[in-house]
């Protein structure tokens, strides 16, 4: 991932700015800290940290009785990056002993599962390592000729099944048999989403993981969220995590939102760190997360 370090996340900066801006006039008044919690709420940045870094910051202000308005940008920088939990571990598991590493990706249709599977193969053939995929949303029918295109633009090989609609739990298990036999590093599984139907969601999902694990373990189940969808997002969040275990979370269209507060929310809501986050829809458009880069990318 080293190649994508240096990406920073280029969205519609009005957070950002407005909030600089805000900090900029000539007297913090009462008026502008209601502004400037406007403006994180906006950002989906949720009501607690909000409330909390909005003390913290009026505090600090006036403890320190500056008005500066460098000293205060800092302090906001700093205020804000106390709100991500830095014990979190945001490692993706991709080694696994003598066998390859199993990584299920979930989340509801249209988030940008596909597209990241897609882009972290290329990441990880990168790296040198060897991926077989597995196109086991076979829900949409375009999903697993989306994923073996992907597959071939990579140059890894894409497991699907030749009928729609098929079992997606048995297209997983012979992804997972095809990667063990390719001695693959890497193994991941593009699943289906439809988010209407919890109960069957929870079928579904729950079936492809107990039976992945007849073959593996599973070493990472990577929840994709669409960062433009919002509060909704952790909602979504919130029904996967009672189906499988969620190790993390990858952020997409960040690029296209001003609400990355939405980052801060889930990781403190969830307890589960974002991983990855989606730039784009091109094939480098993924990045790792890393706090320091992400709040300075935020404050632009
Ligand atoms: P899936 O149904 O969850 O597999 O979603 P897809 O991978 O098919 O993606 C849905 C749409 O979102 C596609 O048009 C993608 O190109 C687009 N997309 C995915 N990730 C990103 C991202 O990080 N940024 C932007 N702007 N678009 C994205």
């Amino acid at each position: 991932l080293a190649r994508l370090r240096a990406r920073l996340v280029k969205s519609n900066n009005v957070f950002g700015k407005s909030l600089l801006a805000l900090l900029s006039q000539d007297k913090i008044d009462d008026d502008v800290w209601d502004e400037i919690e406007e403006t994180l709420l906006m950002a989906d940045l949720g009501t607690e940290p909000t409330l909390e870094l909005v003390d913290r910051l009026k505090e600090r202000v006036t403890v320190e009785g500056t008005q500066d308005t460098a000293k205060v940008k800092d302090m906001l920088h700093e205020e804000l990056t106390a709100l991500i939990d830095p014990s979190l571990d945001r490692r993706l598991s991709v080694t696994a002993e003598g066998r390859p590493a199993v990584m299920l990706v979930v989340g509801v249709n249209g988030v940008g599962k596909t597209t990241t599977v897609g882009k972290l193969a290329r990441v990880l053939v990168a790296e040198d390592k060897s991926v077989t995929l597995g196109a086991a949303d076979t829900f949409r029918a375009a999903a697993a000729e989306q994923l073996t295109t992907w597959g071939s633009r990579v140059g890894v090989p894409t497991v699907k099944s030749d009928t729609e609609g098929a079992d997606p739990a048995s297209v997983a298990f012979e992804a997972v048999s095809e990667g063990i036999e390719n001695e693959s590093d890497v193994v991941m599984i593009d699943t289906a989403g439809r988010l209407q139907n919890k109960a069957n969601l929870m079928d579904e999902l729950g079936k492809v993981k107990r039976v992945v694990e007849k073959k593996s373990e599973v070493d990472e189940v990577l929840l994709v969220l669409d960062a433009t969808t919002g509060q909704n997002g952790l909602n979504q969040a919130k029904v996967f995590s009672e189906v499988v275990d969620v190790s993390g979370i990858v952020l997409t269209k960040l690029d296209g939102t001003a609400r990355g507060g939405i980052v801060v929310a889930i990781q403190r809501q969830l307890g589960v760190p974002v991983k990855l986050i989606g730039l784009g829809e091109g094939a480098d458009d993924l990045a790792p997360f890393e706090t320091e880069k992400f709040v300075d990318a935020l404050l632009e």
